[in-house]
């Protein structure tokens, strides 16, 4: 038999891990499945300047430690395993491993998203080998080199004005004319002196064989194609959200995001999400945050509402 939770929280990110702490505190049955380490995306960030109560900033993975220790303090268990699959067991769920299956009341989903890559041919090979998807992870590896970043975003600027402190010069393609990123941040990337734009122009290849030389892109206006020299190109083009494991189970928006209600409950009774992989406006540690709390307070009604009903 497998074991029995109230609560299986898939996925260990700043959602995830605030909804183990209020379920531990809570004194709920509480397991947390997590494929890496405990952190999510905002342990790759270097700094989170919008956080609440951090008036100087805090880098991102310290709050993501702080929070591990937090949940852990009220009795969060953690353990390192993926969720494959969910199951409908009458009034529980089975969520299967590889190598192991839980039984639980109610799950929480935080399972949050992945980077979009450019598919472009050669991509997969340099990957973290001139490629790459994390700028606090690989900017030093670009100690006075010059470095491409491709996307609009608040990621794609943030983290290119972090590029700006190894790299001597960063160069920030974007298909587009303006900037998708929030404009105090822009502001800063405009006024620094590391940083140059190349607007309304679209990767096409990756240059160099053994190692990156560069990047062509096209420029959608002219249709001109252009060599970019750089020894590194970072990616930054959007989030795909971690749902295909259960998108036969629960409704999703067409780009994969679970549809939740403000209870964070989704079209599955008893299944609530939160974070990155929920379809919503504000990506945010804070709303994450927020979710995770709110996931986790109506998970515990929905277990008392079915104790009521089935007392064992
Ligand atoms: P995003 O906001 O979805 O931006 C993705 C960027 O990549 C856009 O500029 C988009 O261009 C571009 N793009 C998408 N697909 C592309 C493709 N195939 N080729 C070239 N360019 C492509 O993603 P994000 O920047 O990772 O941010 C994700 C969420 O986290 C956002 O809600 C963001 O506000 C939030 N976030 C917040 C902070 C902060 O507040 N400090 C920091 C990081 C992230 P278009 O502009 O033309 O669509």
């Amino acid at each position: 038999m497998p074991e029995t939770y109230d609560i299986v929280i898939l996925g260990g990110g700043p959602s995830g891990l605030t909804a183990g702490m209020y379920a531990s505190r809570a004194l709920i049955k509480t397991i947390l499945l997590e494929k890496l380490t405990p952190g999510g995306q905002i342990a790759l960030t270097d700094r989170v300047e919008n956080y609440p109560g951090f008036p100087d900033g805090i880098n991102g993975y310290d709050i993501a430690q702080l929070m591990e220790k937090q949940a852990k303090k009220f009795g969060l268990e953690i353990a390192n395993t993926e969720a494959k699959k969910i199951e409908k067991d009458g009034d529980n769920f089975i969520i299967k491993t590889d190598s192991a299956q839980y039984q639980s009341r109610s799950v929480i989903i935080s399972t949050g998203a992945m980077p979009r890559t450019l598919g472009l041919s050669g991509e997969v090979k340099f990957t973290g080998r001139g490629i790459s998807y994390c700028g606090t992870c690989d900017a030093p590896f670009f100690k006075g080199k010059e470095v491409i970043v491709v996307g609009g975003g608040d990621t794609a600027v943030e983290e290119g004005l972090y590029l700006t402190r190894f790299a001597g010069k960063v160069t920030l393609v974007h298909r587009r004319d303006k900037l998708r990123a929030t404009p105090i941040i822009q502001q800063r990337a405009f006024a620094n002196q590391k940083m140059r734009f190349i607007w309304n122009s679209t990767a096409e290849s990756i240059l160099g064989t053994d190692k990156i030389t560069g990047l062509k892109i096209k420029d959608v206006k002219t249709g001109a194609f252009k060599e970019l020299p750089g020894d590194g190109i970072f990616v930054f083009i959007g989030y795909i959200p971690n749902t295909g494991f259960i998108k036969e189970l629960i409704n999703l928006d067409k780009t994969g995001y679970i549809i939740t209600d403000g209870e964070m409950q989704t079209s599955v009774k008893g299944i609530f999400a939160c974070g990155d992989v929920i379809r919503k406006s504000l990506r945010q540690l804070v709303t994450a945050c927020g979710e995770g709390a709110v996931a986790a307070v109506n998970a515990q009604h929905y277990i008392e509402e079915i104790k009521n009903h089935h007392p064992t």
